[in-house]
């Protein structure tokens, strides 16, 4: 479904990431995985032995405009384009209002909203030139309803709803389609370090009576990065086994 497109997916050397890049991989495309350290990237690398040369690691600070923008050049100059562009790192927050201090509001900020503005403005640079492209952005079931401690996670996400609707309309004449994914609660890390009682209670209250694995998320990235979405932009697509907080 993505023979001969090329992909950056932050955030790709685990979890969710990490299942995109191994979908988009197994559906044709070249992949750049972008990670916040070379150990972590070249770990991720190392795991895919198979896909040698339609893969490649990158390791830019996502909120600097200038390591991004030179880390996507070396993207397009190996592989000849960047088609599609997943926004999947992320950070999760649980602190209450009362204790949170400004640098860990900060540091939620600038990962889950300010690098996706960051990487979407260098990667639509790119797309417009090329004639077009697909950015998928990675919301929330929070980014709906909301959570009751850590305030800043649902807000980034809410946030990135906004810019997702925002950016469809603005790149639209750049046949640039932009949307977004919000995952229900989902078997990675950022589940594994929430309390226990927690992902108990949240998953009792699942209808479709599990959690959603990584491949489930994965699944509906491919279909918006590919031509069967050809016209859909501006949604949030909600995968959440209709999760209703
Ligand atoms: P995870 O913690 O397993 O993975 C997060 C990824 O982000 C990792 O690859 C990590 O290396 C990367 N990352 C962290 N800091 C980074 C930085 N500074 N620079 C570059 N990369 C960095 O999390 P996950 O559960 O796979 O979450 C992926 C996305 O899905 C996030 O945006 C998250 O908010 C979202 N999400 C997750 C769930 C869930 O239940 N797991 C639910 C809704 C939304």
């Amino acid at each position: 479904m993505l023979k001969g497109k090329t992909a950056v997916v932050t955030g790709g050397t685990r979890g969710i990431g990490f299942s995109i890049v191994k979908k988009y991989l197994e559906n044709g495309a070249n992949v750049a995985i972008a990670g916040s350290r070379q150990e972590s990237v070249e770990k991720a690398l190392e795991k895919l032995p198979e896909y040698r040369d339609h893969i490649m690691g990158i390791w830019p600070n996502l909120c600097s405009p200038d390591e991004v923008a030179k880390a996507f050049a070396s993207v397009k100059e190996k592989f000849g384009s960047i088609d599609i562009l997943a926004n999947n790192a992320g950070v999760s927050s649980r602190t209450g209002l009362y204790d949170y201090q400004l640098e860990e509001f900060q540091k939620v900020v600038d990962l889950n909203l300010t690098a996706v503005f960051v990487c979407s403005q260098a990667a639509a640079r790119i797309m417009k030139e090329q004639g077009g492209g697909v950015i998928i952005n990675t919301s929330s079931m929070v980014g709906e309803y909301g959570q009751p401690a850590g305030c800043a996670y649902p807000a980034t996400k809410f946030a990135v709803n906004g810019l997702t609707k925002s950016l469809a309309r603005e790149l639209a004449k750049d046949q640039i389609r932009v949307n977004a994914v919000a995952p229900g609660v989902t078997n990675t890390d950022m589940v594994a370090a929430l309390p226990e009682e927690m992902v108990k209670r949240i998953s009792a209250g699942i209808p479709l009576g599990r959690m959603g694995e990584p491949l489930d998320i994965a699944n509906a990235y491919l279909f918006l990065a590919s031509d069967l979405a050809s016209y859909v932009t501006g949604i949030t697509l909600r995968v959440d086994g209709a999760a209703m907080s």
